[in-house]
């Protein structure tokens, strides 16, 4: 071939992306892009869950040290797109990310799970904190299902009357826990037949929840709707958001079409 007329061809490299995760988004995501030669993806742990579900891209675990040493880390790495897939409660990763990825230039997609909407028949009060949250269980005994992570559980000792059944994907450890607590260990998706046959035994009268949205654990909500249980419902922070994508298969799309690429994919 005449190499004068050839077209011009650029060594495209795997575009370097950044998941924040924690979440079945974040899984997910790590699940359409493994393999895909086109991406070069790092999925980020906070460290909560003592074994993680392995996954099928690397993955780093821990804290970055805040929003600066995150963005030197995007520098470092070389990041070309940022996927936050965090929960919907963790904030303070997502104004990290925000802060950094703005910092080093690089783009900011958010995966936005909405929350759960009230249905008729549901009795839900909410509250703006956990803290709150205790206090909306009343000073009178109650039989209360926790379905919180387990740093979130201390609070409860302030309210130490109640009898509680807390489900958490760890055991609690090195938490002072109010003195009438069994900790139930159990990772969902949860199953609402389930769910029920739980809350009944246990005598259950009151849940404490956060309104995580998505389908995994919503199966406490419609048991609690069928049951007449009210749930104490812990409203949802304001998290802090790049560009807003609803789905994994929608952060990709804006992987592929809507972050600038240089020709060596960086
Ligand atoms: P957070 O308050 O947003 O984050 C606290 C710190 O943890 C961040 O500043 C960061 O440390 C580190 N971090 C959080 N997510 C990270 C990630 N994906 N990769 C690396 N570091 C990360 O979040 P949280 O303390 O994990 O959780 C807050 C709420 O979210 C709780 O209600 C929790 O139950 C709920 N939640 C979290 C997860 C999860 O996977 N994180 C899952 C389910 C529910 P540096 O500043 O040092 O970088």
């Amino acid at each position: 071939m005449d190499s004068q007329r050839a077209p011009v061809q650029f060594a495209r490299s795997a575009m370097r992306v950044l998941i924040l995760g924690g979440t079945t988004e974040a899984s997910a995501l790590a699940l359409l892009i493994a393999g895909d030669a086109r991406f070069d993806a790092t999925l980020s742990l906070a460290g909560r869950t003592v074994s993680p579900r392995p996954q099928p891209i690397a993955t780093r675990i821990g804290g970055f040290g805040g929003a600066e040493a995150l963005a030197r880390w995007l520098r470092d790495e070389k990041i070309a797109a940022v996927v936050d897939a965090t929960h919907p409660y963790a904030d303070r990763i997502s104004a990290n990310a925000v802060f950094a990825c703005r910092d080093a230039g690089v783009p900011l997609a958010s995966i936005v799970r909405p929350p759960w909407q009230a249905e008729p028949g549901d009795q839900w009060q909410t509250v703006p904190s956990t803290d709150a949250a205790v206090t909306a269980l009343g000073t009178a005994p109650r039989r209360v299902f926790l379905s919180l992570g387990r740093q979130e559980l201390a609070a409860f000792a302030a309210a130490p009357q109640h009898r509680y059944l807390a489900r958490t994907v760890d055991l609690p450890q090195g938490i002072a826990l109010p003195p009438d607590t069994r900790v139930l260990q159990a990772r969902g998706p949860f199953d609402r037949a389930a769910e029920e046959k739980l809350l009944a035994d246990e005598k259950i009268e009151v849940i404490v929840s956060k309104n995580s949205g998505g389908s995994a654990i919503y199966a406490k909500i419609a048991a609690a709707r069928a049951l007449g249980l009210p749930v104490v419902m812990i409203a949802r922070p304001d998290k802090p958001a790049g560009h807003p994508v609803a789905s994994p298969d929608a952060a990709v799309a804006w992987l592929l079409h809507d972050v600038p690429r240089s020709p060596r994919g960086v």
